[in-house]
């Protein structure tokens, strides 16, 4: 149980919502993505997601205990049995410790951390022109990766958006709360022993070779 207890670390832009979509494919385990639950929840227009809201569109981050609850009622479901990916969490130390408690409590560990980095400039290049499917979520970039038709997805025909914290001013403060608060964990699973660090510069297929090479065959 638990054979592949994956964590996805690295900048907003770094390709972390690519490289996941690709390694839960192969590997059979469900993605658990943060930001895509509090999306929805703003969508939904539940409690949390009203709470939620105002941090998202400052890029800011949402309370740990908010983020905290929904990753361990997300680790409740069966379908975490044979592992997982965390793509967007942790994102803060206290984070992290809860998550180790959590895993700890229930006899499981991480087996690794993928840090993707990426240079700052390429960064913002890449987060102001990326665009993502409404239904499916899959990522473009009206540059490096333009759908067959503008403005629909080539995976299930959705629409495509630019979300409101792709804005020039809103990334800026995402890296610098990413810097701030999200970088040391780079640090903290290092000293843990479980980290790799994974060029993001490279092509996603080159990106993805790395990882798989990191993490073991599915
Ligand atoms: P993401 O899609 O991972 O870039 O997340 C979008 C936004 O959701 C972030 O800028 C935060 O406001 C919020 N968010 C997602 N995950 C977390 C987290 N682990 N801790 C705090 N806020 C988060």
């Amino acid at each position: 149980m638990g054979q592949f207890d994956l964590i996805l670390l690295g900048p907003p832009g770094a390709g972390k919502g690519t490289q996941a979509g690709r390694i839960v494919a192969d590997y059979g385990i469900p993605h658990i993505s943060t930001g895509d639950i509090l999306r929805a929840a703003v969508k939904n227009q539940t409690p949390m997601g009203l709470e939620a809201r105002r941090f998202m569109d400052a890029g800011e981050l949402v309370p740990d205990s908010v983020v905290i609850g929904i990753v361990k009622d997300r680790l409740q479901e069966a379908d975490t049995d044979r592992g997982f990916l965390m793509d967007g969490f942790p994102r803060t130390i206290p984070q992290a410790e809860a998550l180790d408690a959590t895993l700890d409590s229930i006899d499981r560990n991480i087996s690794r951390v993928l840090a993707i980095l990426v240079d700052e400039q390429e960064l913002i290049r890449r987060l102001t022109g990326r665009r993502i499917c409404r239904d499916c979520q899959t990522p473009f970039h009206v540059a490096f990766n333009p759908p067959a038709r503008e403005g629909v997805c080539d995976v299930c025909g959705g629409e495509l958006y630019q979300r409101d914290d792709d804005s020039e001013a809103t990334v800026r403060n995402r890296l610098l709360v990413y810097n701030q608060q999200t970088e040391p964990l780079i640090d903290y699973y290092d000293r843990q022993g479980v980290l790799v660090r994974v060029d993001g510069e490279k092509e996603p297929d080159a990106v993805y070779e790395d990882i798989r090479e990191a993490v073991g065959r599915p």
